[in-house]
Parts: structure tokens; C-alpha cells; sequence
């Protein structure tokens, strides 16, 4: 008889799992909280406006394409997506912009027009970062279920170069000048959730996915890859239940047992999770739990956000399909979000208008934003704070585009640390679960697998590799491949 497995939750490293266990000859049903499956790549439309409302940045192509690979299909037989020209623009302060382009050689041409000399500078820097790419994604991301540092120290070349000592903000540092260049090149590591001064210097392979593979952008937003995973998954028997909050996990002699949602009692003989960790564990009696609240209080935890989702009834005369505002001050918004935890004075964000790029996602005419304001954990999130920030980030929109847009907002919709909790059981309202700091990296991440309860594992942002999308992906393959060896026999 098949074993039954319950996946917990449908983000994308969930679904990951489910097509793994699915594909190994599995019984697996996901149970997803929300109305809608994806987790925080979920989608909604409103008014003739599709927003995607997590994710927009789709680099690391080749992790998709092997994720649908081992499935024996294609990205291109499941989705279109088309290479961004200029990947992003950067505002600064001085008004003056950066535009990145899709190729290592314009870049370097964007680079030495700023500071001469670097343009060589980048191309030796972005070989480095290559071979970091090779050695950490095409080798170590899929072999490393994060169980001890042996794991680490087959990897002699890290180890060797001090790749974990040194942070990247220092490496960059060195080798560039310009404040705004150094800027740029630290950008790519705040998707690990962490400071760029925290983040260790092996990291810079993302310097490598975001100038040397690029930007992409599929037609209709990242929620086409979760309806391609969704329908791999149906293609193995894979079973799907919406509105069905886990409310306890049942354990017997140590070992799972089942799980309760609200109405039932369903046995299976093993559980995936892809909730957030830190929820995950408050299914099962204090006793059985790894983590105390202590140790979870005490992570570093990538950012909150603010969100706006906008529909304009006009469209924006300038302005880019990614667009960073990095206009106010780095390191003092980064201090208010890690070191002194408050709302911003003066935040940097982030401004998306996929409309810009395949314009059926916005009615005829119109243009759909969506804002991002990187926020600290846990603040005081309530309607008066998030209309200030509105306000102050559309005057900066405004001054910057020379434009009025805020009379022509049509649909407006706010999402914050509140959403964050309610929605996905998210610890302190995080976004993008623990930061990859030096001492949350690798084995020393939480652990795939249950210490203290018998086929209970882990997937997703909070364990190994950590946070994004292709890294989830990944976990929900780590995780896969550990139960698969453990049950050979089925
Ligand atoms: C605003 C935002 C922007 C981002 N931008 C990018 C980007 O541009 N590029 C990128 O690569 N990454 C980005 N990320 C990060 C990326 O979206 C996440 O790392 C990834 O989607 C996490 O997937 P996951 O499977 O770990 O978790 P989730 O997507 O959070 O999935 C967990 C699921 O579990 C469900 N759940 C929770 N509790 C229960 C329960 N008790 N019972 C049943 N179900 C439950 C939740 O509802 C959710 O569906 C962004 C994230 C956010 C929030």
C-alpha cells in the first residue's frame, strides 16, 4: 500500500515537495490555510488588474528549469517569459539613475561611464562570483540537507579563500569606489534577508545570478509558475484542499500520526510542512518541540513589508518595469530594520509596474504598481502609519516622474505585518523568513528533519537554503530526496 504523505501549506516549497513525493509514487495531499494555493506567491486580480502579491524578481532561471526538468518538461512547454531591457533602474538621491542592462558587457560599459577602471574591475569580480554560482548552485544547494558541517567542509574552496569570513559589503568595498556602484552590487544579497555587512562573502553568487543570468519576467506574473507546479503535481495523483487550516499535529509513540483541521481528523504516516517553521511547531505539545520561543525571538529575521497594490487610470510617462528607490540613506534604514528596530524616517522601496512589460496585466491605458517599503518585524502596524508612508512614497514617485499619479489611483489595497500574521502564521510578520547571516547558513539553519518526532519534516524559507523563490524550490527537493532514502522501501 502507498504511503500517505500530508504537505502542509502550498508555497512554493510545498509544491516542490508535492511533485517529488508525488512523482516517487506517493499518496500526498496538501492542506493550504487561504482560499487560494501559493502561499506568498499568491495572485489576485481586480478591476482588469492582476497583481502578483509576493514575488517579482524571477532570477536563477536555470533553478526553474531543472525543477521542471526533472519532471521531464520545460519551462518554455509550461510558461512564457521574456528577458527584462534595462533588468532595473536605480534612483538616487541626487536624481541622478542607473539603468542595469541584460548583458555583462553593458553593464561594464554602465560602470566605467561612473568610475573609470571599474568596468575591468567587474568582469574579474563577476568571475569570481561565477565560480561561486557553480560551486553553490549547480553543486552544494542540492546536496546539502543542512545536517552537520561536514557537509560544508567537503567544499575545501570555500573554506580555504575565508569566503565565510569575510562579509560582502567589505569585498565590494574594496574593489569599487563609487557610492552608488557599491550600492548596486550590495543590492542583489537583500534578498537573503540580511545586511550586506552581515552577509558572508560566498553570497556573492547573486551578484552573479542578477548581472550574468539576468532578469525575466513570466507573462502573467510569478503565479504561472505555481499554476505549473499545481498542474505537475495533479499529473501525479497529487490531491489539493483549500480552506484547510492545520490546527494540530497528532503524534503517536514519537512518530506522526495525523493532522487535525477544523472539521477532521486525517491519518497519513508522514508530514511535510511548509508553514513557517516557528508555526509549524506550535502544532505540536510543548514537549515535542526543537525550538523554544527564545531561539526564535533571537533569529535574525529578513524584513517585514510594506505593500501597496495599485491601479492607475493613466499611464506613467517614465519609470521601469523594476524601479529601486535608493534615494534616502542606506545604512539608516537598514539600522531600522535590524539594529534599532523602528519604523523609517526616510525608507528606500521599491516600485513594480508589470504593466510596463506585458500590458494585458492593466486595462487599456492604465498601469498596475506595486510598492514595497522593507520594514522591521513586529512594529505597530496600523491604517494611520501605512497612509503616512503612502503618502510619502507617491510625493517621491511624483517629484521623481514629474508627474501627478495619485488623483488617477483607481484601485488601492495595503498589506503589512497584520496580513502577514493572519495570512501565512508568519513570526513577526516576517516576508521572507530567517535571514542567511553567517551563523544562519547552512547546517546551522533549522533542521529538515524533526529531532523529537518521527517523520515529521520541514520545507521552505525558514530551513535549508533559505529564503526566495529558488531556494524554497530547492528545500522542497532537499526535503524530497531525505524522505525518499528513508522509505526506500515503498
Ligand atoms: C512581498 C514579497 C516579495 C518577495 N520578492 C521575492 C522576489 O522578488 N524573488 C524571490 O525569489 N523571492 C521573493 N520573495 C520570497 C519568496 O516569495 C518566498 O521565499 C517563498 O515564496 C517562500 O515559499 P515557502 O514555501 O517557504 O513559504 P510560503 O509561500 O509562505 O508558504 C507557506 C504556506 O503555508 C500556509 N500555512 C501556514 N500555516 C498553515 C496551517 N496551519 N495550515 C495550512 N497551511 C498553512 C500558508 O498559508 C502558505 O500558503 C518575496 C516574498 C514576499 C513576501
Amino acid at each position: 500500500m502507498k504511503k500517505k504523505v500530508i504537505i502542509i501549506g502550498s508555497g512554493f516549497s510545498s509544491l516542490s515537495a508535492a511533485c517529488y513525493l508525488g512523482k516517487a509514487g506517493f499518496e500526498v495531499c496538501v492542506y493550504e490555510k487561504n482560499n487560494d494555493f501559493g502561499g506568498r506567491a499568491r495572485q489576485f486580480k481586480q478591476g482588469g488588474f492582476t497583481f502578483d502579491m509576493g514575488p517579482s524578481w524571477y532570477w536563477m532561471p536555470d533553478v526553474f528549469e531543472k525543477f521542471f526538468n526533472d519532471f521531464g518538461k520545460k519551462c518554455s512547454d509550461l510558461y512564457e517569459i521574456k528577458k527584462l531591457n534595462p533588468a532595473y533602474r536605480v534612483i538616487f538621491e541626487d536624481g541622478e539613475e542607473i539603468k542595469i542592462g541584460d548583458s555583462i558587457e553593458n553593464i561594464m560599459q554602465t560602470f566605467e561611464e561612473i568610475e573609470k577602471g571599474s568596468g575591468k574591475k567587474l568582469r574579474d569580480f563577476l568571475k569570481e562570483c561565477k565560480e561561486n554560482y557553480d560551486l553553490a548552485v549547480s553543486n552544494m544547494l542540492y546536496k546539502m540537507p543542512g545536517k552537520s558541517v561536514f557537509e560544508l567542509i567537503n567544499y575545501q574552496t570555500i573554506l580555504k579563500t575565508g569566503l565565510f569570513i569575510t562579509n560582502i559589503k567589505s569585498q565590494i568595498n574594496k574593489r569599487f569606489k563609487n557610492p552608488k556602484l557599491r550600492s548596486v552590487l550590495q543590492f542583489p544579497v537583500l534578498f537573503l534577508g540580511a545586511k550586506p555587512s552581515q552577509t558572508p562573502a560566498f553570497y556573492n553568487f547573486m551578484n552573479f545570478a542578477d548581472f550574468g543570468l539576468g532578469t525575466w519576467q513570466p507573462k502573467n506574473g510569478f503565479f504561472d509558475v505555481i499554476l505549473s507546479m499545481i498542474a505537475t503535481a495533479k499529473n501525479f495523483g497529487v490531491k489539493f484542499y483549500n480552506n484547510s487550516p492545520v490546527q494540530e499535529i497528532l503524534v503517536k509513540n514519537k512518530s506522526v500520526h495525523g493532522i487535525k483541521t477544523k472539521n477532521k481528523i486525517v491519518k497519513c504516516d508522514i508530514i511535510v510542512s511548509g508553514a513557517d517553521y516557528s508555526h509549524t511547531e506550535k502544532l505540536l505539545p510543548k514537549i515535542l518541540r526543537q525550538y523554544s520561543d527564545k531561539y526564535w525571538s533571537n533569529r535574525t529575521w529578513s524584513p517585514s513589508s510594506l505593500l501597496f497594490y495599485l491601479g492607475l487610470n493613466t499611464k506613467i510617462n517614465d519609470l521601469d518595469h523594476h524601479n529601486l528607490f535608493f534615494d534616502t540613506d542606506f545604512d539608516n534604514h537598514a539600522d531600522e530594520i535590524y539594529s534599532n528596530p523602528k519604523w523609517p524616517k526616510s525608507p528606500l522601496f521599491y516600485l513594480n509596474i508589470t504593466s510596463k512589460t506585458f500590458n494585458h496585466t492593466a486595462p487599456k491605458g492604465c498601469e498596475n504598481l506595486f510598492i514595497l517599503i522593507p520594514i522591521a518585524t513586529d512594529l505597530d502596524d496600523n491604517e494611520k502609519t501605512r497612509e503616512k508612508y503612502f503618502n510619502l512614497v507617491i510625493k517621491r514617485i511624483e517629484n521623481k516622474i514629474n508627474q501627478k499619479i495619485k488623483n488617477s489611483i483607481v484601485y488601492k489595497r495595503s498589506y503589512c505585518i497584520k496580513e502577514f500574521k493572519d495570512d501565512y502564521n508568519s513570526f513577526g510578520g516576517n516576508a521572507y523568513g530567517l535571514a542567511n547571516t553567517l551563523t544562519q547558513t547552512a547546517f546551522l539553519r533549522p533542521k529538515l528533519e524533526s529531532k523529537k518526532v518521527k517523520k515529521l519534516y520541514f520545507s521552505g524559507q525558514l530551513t535549508v537554503p533559505g529564503p526566495g523563490v529558488p531556494p524554497s524550490i530547492v528545500s522542497g527537493k532537499l526535503v524530497s530526496d531525505l524522505i525518499i532514502k528513508d522509505e526506500i522501501n515503498i
